[in-house]
């Protein structure tokens, strides 16, 4: 059996359980996960191994001041979470806004959206 370089823990949030998985890696390959109990916590270990991914939950500055609760609509890249909050920081939004609104697009350049977590008239 070839011998392993590195291993990594990870505790998956997938579920509630929190299972501790442990990634065994040789030569920059992972080549075994262990301790998780499903797929997805094998698939979350593998992707927090190898490109951790978050949500991003922020504010962003209406035109009238106060500011609107917003989260990316799906996990961008963990490297990118300062870039993308500098980002929104400079971004202004204009009312009505509805909960689940989209009211900035591709933040740091992921693709991916950002909406409002709460409707502001
Ligand atoms: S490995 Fe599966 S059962 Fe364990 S915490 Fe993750 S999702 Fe839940």
């Amino acid at each position: 059996m070839s011998a392993v370089n590195e291993e990594k823990s990870v505790t998956c949030i997938v579920c509630p359980r929190g299972c501790r998985i442990k990634v065994s890696i040789k030569g920059g390959e992972i080549i075994r996960i262990s301790g998780n109990l499903c797929k997805r916590g094998a698939d979350y270990a593998r992707s927090e191994v190898t490109q951790p991914m978050r949500v991003l939950t922020t504010t962003v500055r209406l035109e009238d001041g106060h500011l609107l609760p917003v989260k990316t609509a799906r996990p961008i890249p963990k490297e990118l979470l300062f870039e993308a909050v500098r980002e929104l920081s400079g971004v202004r939004v204009k009312g009505p806004i509805e909960i689940g609104q989209v009211v900035y697009s591709n933040v740091a350049g992921t693709g991916v959206d950002v909406v409002a977590t709460r409707s502001w008239n």
